[in-house]
């Protein structure tokens, strides 16, 4: 296994070895069962374990207030987009937005579509290269809740602490940097995302839900997507997507072992910091990203040349470095280093940067 190539994909995106090498092993006969997981009915005793077993351990993990529901439901993140204002609306006719980059952009696109969504600040002219500073923000009197992308996974922004909106509850896009480190959680009403970053594979999408914000449902909201249904029916209300719940059960245990979030913070916050010293320390690559907004896990960069785009995707390939190529809305290159990604993976990544620019500089 320490000659898998190493994977920089923004999502679907590399898990750790041991956690693929466990399903593997467990693939035809899931302990014992005579049974594969995917075989199993939801409502057996097997499945029951290992969905039960993943919601605690996602609970430890993020220490959750009692008074926080999670919740496990599929749709991905942009289903989410509609969902949220469907599931937090009722007595309120408008929903706060900030547009921090393409990801938030898209959330109050589709939001315009059940709500007035009022755009409380938008990092647009600036390129999305710095976040709205929060005392540019114009907030709604009466909103519902605000919005935000916390890690905007193009554009390379992220949000290190949860910024004061009063008492209107804050909702966030954590698609892409849950679980990277320990989050208050107490700060936020909703978190949603698609776990085919650092949760585990597609298919799965993790709600944390504060319990008192279940009760705000639109009634032309989908039975299936209604938060309360799904949490009263403990995300059993219709069949849940079992194997990528199995997966990331397998990936709560992973990052337990690795010491939980602290732990995972400090090798993330090691990751970054080397792979964005690298990129200032050389006038041949750039990440022009405000450095107090710097995203750690997804690392946006470009050539200065960038006719030699094709060269440098065609020789990392070559040293099993896969998947570097920017996302096609904005180009360039871009290095998702999510949990899963080793501290090698990223040195490896460096030694290139350095040796390409060396051979073409
Ligand atoms: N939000 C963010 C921050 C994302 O990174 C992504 C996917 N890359 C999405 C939303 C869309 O998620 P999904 O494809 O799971 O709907």
């Amino acid at each position: 296994m320490s000659t898998r190539p190493f994977n920089f994909s923004a999502g679907p995106a590399t898990l750790p070895a041991e956690v693929l090498a466990q399903a593997a092993s467990e693939m035809l006969d899931w302990r014992g069962s005579g049974m594969s997981v995917m075989e199993m009915s939801h409502r057996g005793a097997e499945y029951t374990e290992i969905h039960q077993t993943a919601l605690a351990d996602l609970r430890e993990l993020l220490a959750l207030p009692d008074n926080y529901r999670i919740l496990f439901t599929q749709g991905g993140a942009l289903a989410e987009n509609a969902l949220v204002p469907l599931n937090l609306l009722r007595g309120h006719p408008r929903a706060d937005y900030l547009v921090s980059g393409s990801w938030s952009a898209k959330s109050f696109k589709e939001a315009s579509r059940y709500c007035e969504a009022h755009l409380v600040a938008s990092g647009e002219a600036d390129g999305f290269k710095r976040l709205p500073p929060r005392d540019s923000w114009q907030l709604s009197k009466d909103a519902a809740y605000v919005h935000i992308c916390t890690n905007e996974t193009v554009n390379g922004l992220e949000f290190f602490d949860a910024p004061d909106v009063g008492d209107v509850p804050l909702v966030a896009d954590v698609s892409s940097h849950f679980l990277s480190r320990p989050m208050d959680v107490s700060r936020y009403g909703v978190l949603y995302g698609g776990a085919q970053k650092n949760v585990g594979m597609a298919g799965l999408t993790v709600l944390v839900v504060r319990e008192d914000l279940l009760e705000r449902a639109l009634p032309v909201c989908p039975s299936a997507f209604e938060w309360r249904l799904i949490e009263q029916n403990d995300s059993m209300y219709n069949t849940p997507p079992t194997y990528a719940i199995y997966i990331a059960g397998l990936v709560f245990q992973w990052l337990k072992r690795q010491g939980g979030l602290p732990a995972i913070e400090q090798r993330n916050r090691a990751k970054a910091e080397l792979l964005y010293g690298a990129l200032d320390d050389s006038e041949f690559y750039y990440n022009d990203v405000d450095p107090a907004a710097r995203s750690r896990m997804n690392v946006p960069f470009r050539l200065r040349d960038e006719s030699l785009n094709e060269a440098f995707l065609k020789g990392a390939k070559e040293r099993g470095l896969l998947q570097l190529k920017g996302h096609k809305s904005v180009g360039g290159m871009r290095a998702s280093i999510y949990n899963a990604m080793p501290l090698a993976g990223v040195q490896a990544l460096v030694e290139y940067l350095q040796a390409f620019a060396q051979r073409h500089g």
